[in-house]
């Protein structure tokens, strides 16, 4: 909520400096076909811009008003949480020439999508497109089931120009994502109990080294017990931005 408090204050004011569409931080990534716009929407959720086409992650209709960003030549749902695939934000999102991503467990609720199992690759408009397993090895509901059972969510690795981009989804540091190789930049996600604790992130990161590493869907934890964490790693840039 304070973080909402904050954006709005800012949009009344016109502080917008830095800012992207809807005061929401942007981060701009050079690749040799061009900009990568990266828009953190917040929690699971990103816009990514690139060749004029308009990329949305898990778009997820709490955190901002979809009707006023872009519509989705692609679309990426990583799993079947509320937060990662909502009919709402998707039918806002949509054009009836939008291409959506989703794992096999999201196909009975979304029409048309394209299907993509874990480790299935893809082309879709000249962007490649890696489906990564996304699972708990650990955390678990009270009744021994983990949250994320594998097999059934999607990370993706995406392919602009010579630059890798890494969206984990709702995942632990599992041996599939520590083999990542020549990642320049990696979302991995923090929220607890549900996700990876900052020292699961700093584990993974030590070894499949992103040369940038966003924290995003945090929740509550706190974003800067991963710099601390990775303070011996120079070879990993941790960038903090509004992805609670
Ligand atoms: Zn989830
Ligand atoms: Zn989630």
């Amino acid at each position: 909520m304070k973080m909402e408090m904050a954006i709005m204050a800012m949009m009344l004011f016109g502080g917008m400096t830095g800012l992207g569409q809807e005061g929401l931080e942007k981060d701009v990534l050079k690749t040799s076909a061009g900009d990568l716009e990266i828009t953190f929407v917040g929690h699971g959720s990103l816009l990514l811009a690139f060749g004029g086409k308009t990329l949305h992650v898990d778009p997820y209709s709490r955190l901002t008003d979809y009707t006023k960003l872009p519509k989705a030549e692609l679309v990426l749902i990583t799993h079947d949480h509320p937060d990662h695939l909502d009919a709402a934000a998707l039918r806002i999102v949509q054009t009836s020439n939008t291409v959506v991503v989703l794992p096999p467990i999201c196909a009975e609720r979304v029409t048309g999508g394209t299907v993509m199992t874990n480790g299935e690759v893809r082309t879709m408009l000249g962007i490649k497109v890696e489906a990564v397993p996304a699972y708990n090895l650990v955390h678990k509901r009270d009744s021994g089931r983990v949250f994320h059972p594998k097999g059934e969510g999607n990370g993706y690795v995406l392919t602009f120009g010579d630059k890798r981009i890494y969206v984990a989804g709702d995942t632990e540091n599992t041996p599939e994502m520590k083999l990542l190789q020549q990642i320049d930049c990696a979302f991995l996600p923090m929220n607890l109990p549900y996700t990876m604790t900052p020292e699961m992130v700093a584990d993974a990161a030590r070894v499949f080294k992103p040369k940038i590493l966003y924290p995003y869907h945090f929740g509550d934890t706190d974003p800067a017990k991963l710099k601390e964490l990775l303070a011996g790693t120079p070879d990993v840039e941790v960038r903090i931005r509004r992805m609670k």
